[in-house]
């Protein structure tokens, strides 16, 4: 059997090396000319669906070097915008089994991320190969077409070409994302100076939501690498807020036109605070508007299929978007290594993944989707009760535990097909 990828994106790579280290084979193929020809932006969040999807998929060596060169999670703060802390849930609530590697939460680099997933699958990877279009052969096989006139065949073609799919475009066309009427403007704060992390306080730690009484609200996360990577220390900072909030052009404007969108904003909350982010990487800065795929459909069972943001684009709040194409690859290559060997019908198989990742799928984009509507219409009482309860939570730990452990460890916890042994190799 073999298996075209299109896309080498977090979702497709990870797939990549699940089959290959269970002996099927694979290609994949990647609109970018090469690693690295593009920026790849901030850290992402790794969760522990994620870490457990990447320790079963990568080569041992690439998982220990995924841990060697990501940094940790962090607990969760929340603080008003005048920096006052109201509580911080730990890592021990958020994630309870976190202190096996496998089940941890980890702040990695994106660019570390694609470089490591790229390793090893040089003779796999075609870059520069832009899909444009499938064919459904009569003999049960697939032509994958490319923008440069190539063409390939295989018996499976896996979309996870990301949130604009052409793979969906041309198999689901009805599935179309929507505007999710949000927009972030994400900086990064270069945490190297000594003075800088002190003056953030508890934003220079872990991961904080900053909410003011008002429809926005600050997200931060500290990307802190293992020193012995040499990579720089920073703060993401991703200021979140109704689209309506925002110039309507906003994610064409240029760093110093955001700066000053950001500034108006956020007038009134702590100096220390405004000068943080007024002082970012101005090369860091840029608004992206986020969207939402419609609940994941039925289609009948064939030889094409989709993972990852292709399928399940959702709002990075919660941070699940990424880790829920690990697990798509997770699952995926659990169940096409029987169909290779004919242990299966390969229907069967695909049918099997698209049942689960439709459900824990379309459970993360609702997840998202709620987080947003949660955290941006607060109102005065609204607020001020959610800031008397975080309080309130702060000195009861058993409280906290209660409320808050569910909303991680849900999206998070293991199904049941990924409580079985670790590795697809195995
Ligand atoms: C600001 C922000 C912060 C986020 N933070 C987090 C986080 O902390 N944790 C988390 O889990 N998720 C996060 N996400 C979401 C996460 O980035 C995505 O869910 C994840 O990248 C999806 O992986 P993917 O492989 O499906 O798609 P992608 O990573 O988008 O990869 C798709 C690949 O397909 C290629 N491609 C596209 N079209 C074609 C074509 N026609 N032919 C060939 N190749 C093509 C692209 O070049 C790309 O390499 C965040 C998203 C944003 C916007």
């Amino acid at each position: 059997m073999r298996v075209l990828v299109i896309g080498g994106g977090i979702g497709g790579l990870a797939l990549a090396h699940g089959l290959r280290g269970a002996g099927v084979e694979v290609s994949v193929h990647e609109r970018d000319r090469a690693v690295g020809s593009r920026w790849e932006g901030y850290r992402i969040h790794i969760n522990p669906t994620g870490a457990r999807a990447l320790n079963a998929l990568l080569p041992a060596g690439a998982w220990q070097e995924f841990l060697a060169t990501a940094g940790p999670g962090g607990d969760f703060g929340f603080l008003t915008e005048q920096l006052r802390q109201l509580m911080v849930v730990e890592e021990t609530i958020m994630y309870p089994d976190a202190a096996e590697a496998s089940e941890g939460h980890y702040a990695a680099d994106r660019a570390t991320l694609r470089r490591l997933l790229t390793g090893g699958l040089e003779d796999v990877v075609r870059f520069g190969a832009e899909f444009v279009g499938y064919e459904q052969r009569s003999d049960g096989r697939v032509e994958a077409r490319f923008a440069d006139g190539s063409t390939a065949v295989g018996d499976v073609l896996v979309g996870a070409d990301g949130p604009a799919s052409r793979v969906r475009g041309q198999l689901l066309p009805q599935a179309v994302p929507v505007d999710a009427g949000v927009v972030g403007v994400a900086h990064k704060i270069w945490l190297d100076d000594d003075d800088a992390r002190a003056s953030l306080g508890r934003l220079g730690t872990g991961m904080n939501a900053v909410q003011p009484n008002a429809p926005c609200f600050l997200f931060t996360s500290v990307f802190e690498p293992p020193a012995a990577t040499g990579a720089r220390p920073y703060v993401l900072c991703a200021l979140v807020a109704r689209a309506e909030v925002f110039p309507s052009d906003v994610t064409e404007l240029d760093a110093a036109a955001l700066r000053a969108v950001v500034d108006v904003l956020v007038a009134g909350w702590h100096p220390d605070l405004r000068r943080a982010l007024a002082g970012a990487d101005p090369e860091s800065r840029s608004a992206v508007a986020f969207r939402a795929a419609p609940p994941v459909p039925v289609w009948p069972s064939g030889a094409v299929t989709v993972l990852g943001d292709a399928v399940h684009v959702m709002p990075p709040i919660g941070g699940l978007g990424g880790n829920t194409a690990l697990r798509d690859a997770h699952l995926l290559s659990r169940l096409l290594p029987a169909a290779a060997r004919g242990d299966r019908a390969l229907p069967d198989a695909l049918g099997e993944y698209e049942a689960e990742m439709r459900d824990y799928g379309t459970a993360a984009v609702r997840y998202a989707v709620g987080q947003a509507e949660q955290l941006l219409t607060p109102g005065a009482a609204a607020t001020a009760a959610t800031r008397a309860f975080f309080r309130l939570c702060a000195a009861v730990p058993a409280l906290r535990r209660r409320a808050f452990a569910s909303g991680w460890t849900a999206p998070a916890a293991p199904r049941a097909w990924e409580r079985s042994p670790a590795s697809v190799n195995a």
